[in-house]
């Protein structure tokens, strides 16, 4: 191997060759491979430091676009000296810049499933740019709502007042978790809907929020959001959705107005009819849900109160008012026109939970 002293290589680049057979003329800073990395990676990674400052994480992960000259250096210098199989210069450039930066900033690499991601563009000069993107965390909890809304909309088809009130949730959970994990992009997945009047009570209806480019993941297990007449309970982070939706049960309790005056054999009728399974359209085509209990209590001689133990997503209100595409609706049971005042969810829970109260 012929030798050249011709090349000004720093300590680190020199340790890095490894070639036995090279003596340089001359340590320097100002290096012929890597330009004098080991004088600015502390700048660079203070430069990381400064754009995370705002992010509460504990994990993280850095890659790295890194300007060709430095390859080029390398290369010339391997093959000059016959240099083959070693660490190429920007993975050893990674590996100091990681290193350095953990220590820097306290927090742990995770290459697998990072809560940050730095991604680091370096250029001839050191010209440094940091694009920074966070994991998507999938909150999932229950809400309860305590309060009816009132709702000023002349709209009153059904699956106008069921949307106008999941929006209204929406909106306040999305506003609330933007301000607390600085998130622009939060998207809302709850398992059933109700009406603006409806309150939802006991367990509370579960729901699952997805949360991008959000800056904070130093989250509590288990926290709960307040706002007016809403209690949000977060109860787990998970991974990604659930790929198909847990199989949950309602409780439902409903005010029934009729056109006639009932008379005792009517409700009698209603609470003997066993489980029902009701076939309706929906915009997705058609559906079943099961109803496994009814209950009936007279308020006045035309109105009832509905008691119901039914599948998670059974339309109430099209089953009440018989306006919908029910395949049995009450009027057909009592054989009275009934309407719905309104419902409200008494409790939701999941098939492996115990029993629904009755
Ligand atoms: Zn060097």
């Amino acid at each position: 191997m012929k030798r050249n002293f011709l090349y000004k290589l720093c300590n680190w680049c020199l340790k890095r060759q490894n070639v036995k057979s090279y003596s340089p003329n001359e340590i320097v800073e100002d290096c012929q491979i890597c330009h004098g990395f080991e004088s600015q990676i502390e700048k660079i990674c203070k430069n990381v430091l400064q754009v995370t400052k705002d992010y509460r994480y504990d994990t993280f992960q850095i890659g790295l676009t890194l300007d060709h000259s430095f390859y080029d250096n390398e290369d010339k210098f391997r093959s000059r000296f016959r240099i083959r199989g070693k660490e190429n210069i920007k993975t050893s450039i990674l590996r100091d810049i990681r290193k350095k930066f953990s220590k820097l900033s306290n927090k742990r690499v995770d290459s697998s499933s990072p809560e940050i991601t730095i991604n680091l563009q370096i250029g001839k000069k050191f010209e440094t740019n940091v694009i920074m993107s966070s994991k998507t965390m999938v909150l999932s909890g229950r809400y309860i709502k305590t309060k009816r809304l009132k709702v000023t909309s002349n709209d009153s088809r059904n699956g106008d007042r069921l949307d106008l009130n999941q929006h209204h949730i929406e909106n306040v959970l999305r506003i609330k978790l933007s301000n607390l994990l600085q998130s622009n992009s939060i998207t809302y997945w709850p398992l059933g809907k109700e009406e603006p009047r409806s309150l939802v009570l006991g367990n509370g209806r579960p729901f699952y929020v997805s949360i991008k480019n959000s800056k904070i993941f130093n989250l509590k297990e288990t926290f709960s959001i307040r706002s007016s007449g809403l209690v949000f309970n977060i109860k787990d982070r998970l991974p990604t959705y659930p790929a198909a939706p847990p199989f949950y049960i309602k409780k439902v309790k409903a005010l029934v107005s009729v056109s006639e005056k009932i008379v005792t054999l009517d409700s009698d009728f209603i609470q003997n009819t066993g489980i029902k399974l009701v076939e309706f359209v929906t915009q997705r085509g058609k559906n079943w849900k099961f109803v496994y209990d009814m209950q009936v209590k007279l308020k006045s001689p035309r109105k009832f109160e509905l008691t119901m133990i039914c599948d998670n997503g059974f339309p109430v209100r099209e089953f009440i008012d018989g306006r919908g595409s029910t395949s049995t609706c009450l009027s057909d049971l009592i054989h009275k026109e009934c309407s719905c005042d309104y419902f409200d969810i008494m409790n939701i829970v999941s098939e492996d939970d115990c029993q629904v109260s009755k």
